[in-house]
């Protein structure tokens, strides 16, 4: 088992598997200074394989994979084959826009759930947030996923002028639709222009939502980063990813590798250790997966405090989201 100095265990990898993205989401890919990763650095197919392999034989339970833009990633169906041979809950966070080509790989390889990132349910401003004027082809993505019965979260990152005039349709969507709306705050990265006053809280948004429906708080898990809610009567639910106003590090199980083959040990944290580094050179990765969770912070990656109106997005030291692999 993976445990950090701090007595929590880890069971759940993230893998990015390209930098790369088909969208252009302001908030994620840093437009002045983005270079991708040449593909020589990227972790090929076997190699991703292999160190998902040793990380589930130290206990990892559940394998998501995401990006940048984890469909956009040439490969992306003989990795999840491969994978879904591994005893692990698989999924994938993605922008959805390539669902329609990879559905039957994705129901053949036991994906029961996927996590689409939706921030808008207007097109002009979908195609203002991501560059693309993709909008309908995503919303058909996310009726297919339904349709084929696929448990769907929609990840809408809050963003301070943009969200406000939406969330209660968000929510809305959630009486007839077995979705489950997930608004994240916003969070800084390199590049991403952050500011504390961009960051709409749980606590502001479920203000906006209590005048139009009543609103019941519903038992959060374990290990859950959203705090869940429900309409009476509504078949989804809507939860709020509370990152910024209220993280949940205290029980974060979560450990990341970048599609450069680095292990992160949090979002945050600026420490990597370079596990294809020593794969490639034959050596073996565990010490290495062990030495980074023993350098685990508390929370937010030892970066910023409890209070993120203090935050100074010019001292956190980051990768771009993009290039980590959210
Ligand atoms: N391309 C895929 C997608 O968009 O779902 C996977 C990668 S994306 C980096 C993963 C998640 O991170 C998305 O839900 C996205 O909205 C979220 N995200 C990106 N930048 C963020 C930020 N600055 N704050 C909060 N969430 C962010
Ligand atoms: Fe691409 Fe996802 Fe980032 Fe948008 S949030 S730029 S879709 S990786």
């Amino acid at each position: 088992m993976l445990h950090d100095s701090f007595g929590r265990i880890h069971d759940y990898l993230r893998i990015s598997l390209t930098d790369h993205c088909n969208f252009r989401c302001s908030y994620c890919m840093p437009v002045e200074e983005m270079e991708w990763m040449p593909q020589s650095k990227l972790m090929s197919a076997q190699e991703i394989v292999n160190l998902a392999q040793v990380f589930v034989g130290l206990g990892v339970k559940k394998i998501r994979l995401t990006g940048g833009e984890p469909l956009a990633r040439k490969e992306f169906p003989e990795i999840l084959e491969q994978l879904s041979a591994l005893p692990v809950e698989l999924t994938l966070t993605t922008n959805g826009v390539l669902i329609h080509k990879h559905l039957e790989a994705l129901k053949k390889a036991g994906v029961r759930s996927i996590n689409v990132s939706l921030d808008t349910l207007q097109p002009e401003k979908f195609f203002k947030l991501t560059r693309r004027d993709q909008f309908s082809q995503v919303w058909d993505n996310v009726q297919l996923l339904l349709q084929a019965g696929f448990r769907v979260k929609l990840n809408a990152v809050a963003l301070h002028g943009m969200i406000e005039e939406e969330v209660g349709d968000f929510v809305q969507l959630t009486e007839k639709l077995p979705i489950h709306v997930r608004f994240i705050e916003f969070m800084p990265f390199s590049g991403n222009h952050w500011q504390s006053k961009k960051v709409v809280t749980a606590a502001e948004l479920l203000d906006l939502v209590r005048p139009r429906f009543e609103v019941i708080k519903l038992e959060d898990q374990q290990h859950d980063t959203a705090k869940k809610y429900q309409v009476p009567g509504f078949v989804g639910t809507f939860a709020f990813i509370t990152t910024m106003s209220e993280h949940f590090c205290g029980s974060c199980n979560r450990l990341r590798l970048t599609a450069d083959g680095k292990i992160k040990n949090c979002l945050f944290g600026k420490e990597e250790l370079d596990l294809l580094g020593a794969l490639r050179k034959g050596e073996e990765v565990e010490s290495i997966i062990r030495l980074s969770l023993s350098r685990k912070h508390a929370a937010l990656g030892g970066q910023f405090g409890a209070d993120y109106t203090q935050a100074n997005p010019e001292a956190i030291e980051n990768r771009s989201m993009i290039s980590i692999g959210g």
